[in-house]
């Protein structure tokens, strides 16, 4: 072992094992030989999941660094859809590795997917993972995921997909630094809600501690993230936000509260769709309502729905029923017809999804 390999192997060490859910030592050791076996004209293919988040690129550029690191020379980053960076997240380091999808190797040795749960997230890109003499990697921490891939690296206890990264980027002896670091920190701040949500353990700050310590900048990294719109957007959020709707009777009877946002917002105000992804933080605030949902027309009868909850329905369950996945307190999925439609659809799964509890019977 090398002497980078040692500290890494040190430094597992002090890693929680796994709660029994999560990645084998199998999976593990499957994933690091499928890195090891590369040869120097190895292609590597890196994929994550359609409208790329902060999780997605995040882990995503973070290990294509890593496997730069490792002497990797033939590696593409790349999603589905129109090759469009959120702004937000233009400020990550690694984009220069970014290729749109229809410029993807055909023929890769290696695929490695990124956060996400089920093949057709992938979109056109998924047809990559079934070519015979490729190896297929897939990391992620969906509990819904349906292990597509050759080898699978699925820890549903991970707070994102960045910590599934970093374990292996560490099993593979690579040491963090400040490009690895910012990558990794982006993900897990995005997919943690800025270190709010449930799944922000003792070990997840303990990552923090690990990425911050490379020297990179959380509060300038967090202001790009979390803290910057074009003037645009927060008049279009007015208009988002002025039609929002509390259903108390839903879910029954633990409410329901949704807006919705057309493509004619978005013209009207000179925006694209991303800017609609925190509209859900500022819905799902209402204390009247367990579940919230945000309905995004991304074509005539199509919407991009957004659904949170606070714990008293596992909305993934619903997500799924109707076509998509997500964690049990935050999920999506694609409607068809009204946004009316799509919310009455929703209404009516919540129903079926909410176990009441004993003072609700
Ligand atoms: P979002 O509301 O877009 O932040 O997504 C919340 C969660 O639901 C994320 O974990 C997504 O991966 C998942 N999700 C959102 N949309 C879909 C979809 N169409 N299909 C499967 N999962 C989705
Ligand atoms: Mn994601
Ligand atoms: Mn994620």
């Amino acid at each position: 072992m090398t002497e980078i390999g040692r500290a890494a192997g040190a430094a597992l060490a002090e890693r929680p094992v796994s709660d029994g859910t999560g990645p084998s030592e199998a999976d593990w050791a499957a994933a690091v030989a499928a890195v090891r076996d590369l040869t120097p004209d190895s292609r590597v293919l890196l994929i994550c999941h359609v409208n790329p988040d902060g999780d997605a690129l995040g882990s995503m550029l973070g290990f294509a660094f890593g496997l730069r690191r490792l002497g990797v020379r033939h590696l593409q980053t790349t999603f589905p859809g129109p090759p469009e960076v959120p702004e937000p997240l233009r400020g990550l380091p690694g984009l220069d590795l970014l290729v749109p999808a229809d410029e993807a190797w055909l023929d890769p040795d290696l695929v490695i997917c990124f956060d996400a749960a089920s093949a057709s997230r992938l979109g056109t890109l998924a047809g990559r993972l079934d070519r015979v003499g490729t190896t297929t990697v897939v990391l992620d921490h969906h509990a819904s995921n349906t292990r597509f891939g050759g080898i699978n690296v699925i820890d549903p206890a991970a707070a994102a997909t960045s910590v599934v990264a970093e374990e292996l980027l560490a099993r593979l002896g690579v040491p963090l630094d400040a490009e690895i670091a910012e990558c990794l920190y982006v993900a897990l701040a995005t997919d943690t809600g800025s270190f709010r949500f449930a799944m922000t353990t003792p070990a997840v700050h303990e990552m923090a501690a690990r990425l911050l310590a490379t020297g990179i900048r959380p509060g300038e990294i967090s202001r790009r993230i979390f803290d910057t719109r074009p003037f645009g957007a927060i008049r279009l959020y007015g208009d988002v936000l002025s039609r929002v709707q509390l259903a108390p009777d839903a879910a029954c009877g633990l409410g329901l509260v949704w807006t919705y946002a057309t493509l004619d917002d978005l013209t009207r105000h000179g925006q694209r769709p991303y800017v609609l992804e925190p509209l859900i933080d500022s819905v799902r605030c209402a204390a009247e309502a367990d579940v919230s949902c945000v309905v995004k027309q991304i074509a005539e009868d199509e919407w991009a729905v957004s659904m949170r909850s606070k714990g008293g329905v596992d909305v993934s369950q619903v997500a799924v029923v109707l076509g998509g996945g997500g964690h049990r307190f935050a999920a999506g999925f694609t409607g068809r017809g009204s946004a009316t439609e799509v919310v009455d659809a929703i209404r009516d799964e919540l129903d079926r999804a909410v176990v009441p509890t004993e003072d609700q019977r």
